[in-house]
């Protein structure tokens, strides 16, 4: 056999893959597939988020991967790196400009708008699964199609609204076992804001400072001063230490916004860490911003490492409704990775619960046998069992091999001896003790085997 071809072949059993020079339709740079394995992951993180926002009262909502263009350079930002560096937008056939959705907020706020959701009993609480779209360098764990859970609240502007979306993000990690930390702070409203950049940019144009910052952070200094405290660069996190802080500086309604959300934080007893510099990247946030990160079981990561690895984050955005043409209504959010998320659990081996149905497996042999087992399949599965086959193979030895691989309790096998008799051979398939039952009386036996069966095997288990 030529070399390479057996190479090729050990490859495809190995289920490595192949190179992408060979391929001839290679898939794009920073996307990704998720195959089998990988998405019994994805089942239960889509399980947790779903339970989760609906037991807080989210209902679910989908919007167009595709909108205007307009939508996200508004809403988003023009200045932001989102819309300026990262977007997927084209021209489209009618030449009107479109943008793949970057991130989900500005989708919703218009689907309240344009669906008059304002008239609805306030607050909407909406919840949101689906991927989003950026040309963004791609790293481990970081595509450029990714997918991500996320919740609104419209219409509310208490403290309690801020404190149920941190709580919603932080049960979801915990009950998948990941330990996370929320890094929390407040940057005020528009006016108490305003006052605070005063300070900011009276501190950094003292002399000597300015002339240090980094290239990106001279131009912040006149675009969006905020942003220069959450600057990666060792040079301006050195000098953000002595900064003015924004908490205080505040107004007296956004302190006790602020301390309350505090409060019911330490109520619930979620850990927190008043983080200064926590800014966030978008335009539209006000008053409490979060991020949720994982917490380092090595010690103290760099601030870059930590940054980058947030699993997720949000805020308050009670401006951005009205500037986006709707009438004024507070909102808050919070979107969350997904990849990310899976990623932690596969790397921490946290086992998945075992697949425990009651799997019946139908096995047949000979073409007469075939059919009749194919009716009792269909009339098994319309009664409510669980059933399941492998009708395209002839050999008994490949269909109980896969009722092993389902994890099978039972396999009922139907050959040219049991069709004549009017029986079925009963196969259980821990044991591999066989007997002969009545055809006629399968449904009521099975249901019986069963119920025993679960009543021997309950235990509870540290899994997800
Ligand atoms: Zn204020
Ligand atoms: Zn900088």
């Amino acid at each position: 056999m030529p070399r390479r071809k057996k190479m090729k072949i050990e490859e495809a059993k190995a289920g490595g893959e192949r190179p992408r020079g060979q391929l001839k339709y290679p898939r794009l740079r920073g996307m990704k597939d998720i195959l089998f394995d990988e998405y019994k992951y994805w089942d239960l993180v889509y399980k947790k988020a779903t339970e989760l926002a609906r037991v807080y009262g989210f209902k679910r909502i989908e919007t167009p991967i595709l909108e205007r263009l307009e939508l996200y350079e508004r809403a988003t930002g023009k200045s932001t790196d989102i819309v300026s560096k990262e977007m997927y937008s084209f021209v489209d056939k009618n030449g009107e400009k479109v943008a793949l959705r970057p991130e989900a907020t500005p989708g919703l706020v218009r689907t309240y708008i344009e669906h008059g959701m304002l008239n609805l009993p306030q607050p909407v609480k909406m919840f949101w699964l689906g991927p989003v779209f950026r040309h963004d360098k791609p790293q481990a764990g970081r595509y450029r199609q990714f997918n991500q859970f996320d919740l609104e609240i419209f219409g509310d502007a208490t403290p309690i609204a801020d404190v149920i979306l941190i709580l919603v993000a932080y049960n979801f990690f915990r009950e998948l076992q990941i330990a996370v930390q929320i890094q929390i702070n407040s940057i005020g409203c528009k006016e108490c804001r305003e006052q605070y950049i005063e300070k900011l940019l009276n501190f950094y144009k003292e002399r000597g400072k300015r002339a240090k910052l980094c290239y990106d952070c001279k131009k912040r200094l006149v675009k969006n001063p905020l942003r220069l405290l959450d600057c990666k660069e060792e040079v301006c996190i050195k000098l953000r230490e002595d900064a003015p802080q924004i908490v205080d500086s505040l107004c007296d309604s956004c302190r006790d916004h602020f301390i309350k959300v505090l409060e019911y934080l330490d109520e619930l007893e979620i850990p927190y860490n008043l983080n200064p510099y926590l800014v966030r990247g978008l335009d539209y946030y006000n008053r409490t911003v979060f991020e949720v990160w994982p917490v380092e079981e090595d010690g103290e990561k760099s601030r870059e490492n930590r940054a980058q690895s947030a699993l997720g984050g949000g805020g308050r955005y009670d401006n951005l409704m009205e500037y986006m043409g709707g009438r004024e209504t507070p909102a808050c959010g919070f979107g969350l990775g997904i990849e990310r998320t899976v990623l932690l659990i596969r790397e921490k081996n946290i086992p998945l619960k075992k697949d425990d149905e009651d799997y019946i497996f139908i096995a047949q042999l000979g073409e007469q046998a075939r059919r009749k087992a194919m009716n009792l399949f269909e009339e098994m599965r319309r009664s409510g069992f669980k059933v399941r086959q492998l009708f395209t193979k002839d050999s008994l030895k490949a269909q109980l091999e896969e009722a092993d691989r389902v994890g099978a309790k039972y396999s009922l096998i139907l050959g040219q001896k049991e069709l004549m008799d009017g029986t079925i051979l009963l196969r259980d398939m821990e044991s591999g003790i066989q007997e002969v039952i009545d055809y006629k009386k399968i449904n009521a036996d099975m249901e019986k085997r069963l119920s025993e069966k679960n009543k021997q095997t309950k235990n509870g288990e540290n899994s997800v």
